[in-house]
């Protein structure tokens, strides 16, 4: 696993050398993120709260390390230390290196978030391809919200799906163990 995450961090720093900016450069550096979430065991995933006008806020998974967390998702951590602030920043951008989940895409619609970029799909666990899902309340606020599949560059999006191949892998092994760990219990 070390391997493929240190493959992917070359990758990365070599589009350093492309001079990304604006959303590239975000999306760049949270890759990086998730790269760092990788190597401490988590599931390699990162996002931002992002304004115009303010701050930016970095979340990490933090799912298994360094202890488990079912909130431990990066958008939960990254709206967590946004909320957790005493900012109140206009045209909230969330920003995540992968489609949020159905736990995130419910606390994104709760929340003042008014877009959501996010570089690669999550075909296993994605929320946003049917929001029609989720019950009406929720349906209302998320329509409201401004959701972009990020598509400005190529390479970022293909690091974006091997960030989430790897994530998988991390995901089935860590994941199931912690579930034999409850049942033993
Ligand atoms: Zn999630």
């Amino acid at each position: 696993m070390r391997e493929k995450l240190d493959k992917v961090e070359d990758t990365i720093r070599s589009f350093l050398d492309k001079k990304p900016a604006g959303e590239k450069l975000w999306m760049r550096e949270l890759c990086l993120a998730a790269v760092e979430a990788g190597r401490e065991g988590n599931y390699p995933v990162a996002s931002a709260i992002i304004s115009l006008k303010g701050p930016r806020f970095i979340g990490t998974n933090k799912s298994f390390f360094p202890k488990f967390k079912s909130s431990g998702h990066s958008e939960m951590v990254a709206l967590d230390a946004y909320e957790d602030s005493s900012e109140n920043l206009p045209d909230l951008t969330l920003m995540s290196t992968l489609e949020p989940c159905l736990m995130c895409t419910a606390r994104i619609a709760m929340s003042k978030v008014t877009r959501v970029i996010y570089l690669a799909k999550d075909a296993s666990g994605g929320a946003i391809a049917d929001l029609s899902l989720l019950p009406p309340d929720f349906s209302k606020s998320l329509s409201k919200i401004r959701f972009d599949e990020f598509r400005a560059s190529k390479d970022l999006s293909e690091i974006g799906k091997c960030l989430h191949e790897i994530g998988e892998e991390i995901w089935q092994s860590t994941y199931s163990k912690t579930r034999e760990e409850v049942s033993r219990t």
